[in-house]
């Protein structure tokens, strides 16, 4: 390469030339450990439960925030009021949550039937016919809590939102915007059709209409103990009730549920359990309620969980120094380019499946609206380090410029003073319930957060 080279082509570079070829079984080799999380880990709480069983194998420092919030520490030789090296990822992913009151039948359908809210951003059509498993917990009247996980076992039933024949959706469907032919009200998942046959005549009678309903309710108070108030107090998601599986005659893929943002999690969980004596203290923080906006107390904007982390790790430490002085990667997915529609991508800036770990300087909307920026310098630092290590990578942008855009994690922490950037490997088909990745992208993601934990 010359000075001036204008043939800047190394962005598209495939990590398959890149990566020697040891290089590749190590990357397949530890897809087969992530792809194994994906399949046990379907929301925040089964990624709180994971991490913890991950850590105590290697005894790492945890830090737990209420249900769902968590950080993993590697304390660094170095004071933390000079910095801490910082990974954030989010645990929470789009699905079906349940309503307070959701439970009603439909008796011209002879269908009992669960009333759901959606979660994050979704296209809804994608959640139609698809077999789901309820997840979640319900806390009692007495204050106890019950786990479930419905539809994941082979021989647990499943649950379905039903949709209509095409031979009739004319009218109601296909004449209509694609984002208006289901309504988010529409989204009632089936889950029964038997009714409650009582042997009394008398008390047959006072059941009337509710057969289907109260069958559902027996079943669940002898299964579980559950009465209908029950559901007021509780957090249950459908969620595809399917495994992640590998995708292509080469099985260079991974598909499956919640990859945005589990992806990031398992990936930096791994790298900070790998990190031993780092330089600067090392924080892997996993936080919930991105999709919606980062809002609550187990959100990435509760930075009292990250401010109490800190004084326990230094009760002397000045906080805002300490913030200051930090780097920080925030690991989420980036939008890969997708076959079909590339005309809503700027191809030179936008990250492709297989290409390595998507490094986004900012992200928002139309001129740059609620994005993190992240500095020249800042960018500087981790594209040399990229380079360095030969840690396959390439810009990422989510879409053309005004054809729309997201944000992520990185506004709330470079607001507390710190520098940021987006890192994270793109996905296929984001938001739909079954995601797309490269295991190349998924490594390459692995290594970049290792080197980024460790360097000095
Ligand atoms: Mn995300
Ligand atoms: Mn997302």
């Amino acid at each position: 390469m010359v000075d001036g080279d204008t043939d800047f082509e190394y962005k598209k570079k495939s990590s398959w030339d890149i990566f020697s070829d040891e290089q590749i079984d190590s990357a397949f080799d530890f897809c087969n450990g992530y792809i194994s999380f994906l399949s046990k880990v379907k929301t925040e709480r089964e990624a709180v439960d994971e991490i913890k069983k991950i850590v105590e194998s290697k005894k790492k420092k945890l830090f737990l925030n209420k249900h769902a919030g968590a950080a993993v520490v590697a304390k660094g030789s170095r004071p933390i009021s000079e910095g801490v090296r910082l990974i954030i990822s989010h645990m929470d992913s789009p699905r079906l949550d349940l309503k307070q009151v959701p439970l009603f039948e439909d008796g011209d359908c002879n269908l009992a039937l669960l009333e759901t809210h959606y979660y994050g951003g979704i296209k809804k059509f994608q959640w139609l016919t698809i077999p789901l498993a309820l997840h979640g917990v319900v806390v009692k009247q007495d204050g106890s809590k019950i786990n479930l996980s419905i539809g994941e076992k082979p021989d647990d039933p499943v649950f379905c939102v039903p949709d209509l024949l095409p031979h009739l959706s004319h009218e109601v469907q296909d004449n209509k915007k694609l984002r208006d032919a289901i309504q988010g009200e529409s989204l009632d998942i089936a889950i029964g059709n038997r009714p409650f046959k009582n042997n009394n005549k008398d008390d047959e009678k006072k059941d009337g209409n509710n057969k289907l309903k109260k069958m559902v309710l027996q079943k669940l108070h002898e299964e579980y103990g559950l009465v209908e108030e029950d559901f007021v107090s509780a957090d249950i998601e459908a969620v595809p009730a399917y495994q992640p599986r590998e995708i292509g005659f080469d099985r260079a893929l991974i598909g499956g549920y919640g990859q945005d943002d589990r992806v990031c999690v398992y990936t930096s969980l791994q790298a900070i359990m790998d990190v031993e004596n780092p330089v600067y203290t090392s924080i892997a923080l996993f936080v919930d309620k991105e999709e919606i906006g980062s809002e609550g107390n187990t959100s990435a904007q509760a930075m009292a969980f990250l401010r109490l982390i800190l004084k326990q790790l230094d009760s002397d430490a000045d906080i805002d120094k300490v913030m200051m002085n930090s780097q920080v990667i925030s690991a989420d997915v980036d939008a890969a380019v997708t076959p079909n529609y590339k005309q809503v991508f700027e191809l030179k800036n936008a990250s492709s499946l297989g290409n390595g770990v998507g490094m986004s300087k900012y992200t928002g909307h139309g001129g740059k609206y609620s994005a993190n920026d992240a500095p020249a310098e800042y960018v500087g630092e981790i594209r040399s380090m990229l380079n360095s290590q030969n840690i396959p990578w390439q810009t990422g942008e989510l879409g053309k410029v005004d054809k729309g855009g997201g944000g992520t994690v990185a506004k709330y922490f470079s607001r507390m003073g710190m520098n940021v950037i987006d890192l994270g490997p793109p996905v296929l088909s984001m938001h739909a319930p079954f995601e797309i990745t490269s295991k190349l992208d998924v490594y390459a993601a692995y290594l970049a957060y290792k080197k980024f934990l460790s360097s000095e």
